[in-house]
């Protein structure tokens, strides 16, 4: 498989998301990564990932990013699942962005904890809304 075909993989697998979860009026951007970048501020990834989701739900945008390594190895079912996964960050933005301001708003030394609890979080609560969502939308 080569890089332009994962990349018109991955843009199928997202778009499908994209449209269930109502943001097809958002400007989409899909790439394929050779490698990981490294992370920055406001990333809701932290260490290493093989898809990440950067929004902005204010000017509705949305770049969903894949390795390449992973775009071309995964099976459908995995990668319908990562974009799901990645699109469903786009929808819990709203909330992330606020949590994200009430953190920065914290002194300096009580950041951190909060900052690895928000994380967490999002991560447990962007999977799950994942996991139901392939359940309600089989097929
Ligand atoms: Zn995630």
């Amino acid at each position: 498989m080569t890089k332009k075909q994962a990349l018109r993989r991955w843009r199928k697998a997202c778009e499908k998301w994209v449209s269930r979860l109502g943001l097809s009026d958002y400007a989409r951007t899909y790439e394929i990564l050779v490698e990981q970048p490294p992370d920055h501020q406001n990333s809701t990834t932290h260490g290493s990932w093989v898809a990440k989701c950067e929004t902005n739900t204010r000017y509705k945008w949305l770049k969903a990013a894949a390795l390449l390594e992973y775009a071309v190895e995964i099976d459908d079912a995995g990668l319908d699942e990562t974009a799901c996964h990645e699109i469903v960050h786009a929808v819990l933005d709203p909330i992330d962005t606020v949590t994200c301001e009430v953190i920065d708003a914290l002194p300096k030394d009580a950041q951190q904890g909060f900052e690895a609890y928000r994380a967490a979080a999002l991560e447990r609560t962007t999977t799950h809304i994942e996991h139901v969502l392939r359940l309600l939308c089989k097929n």
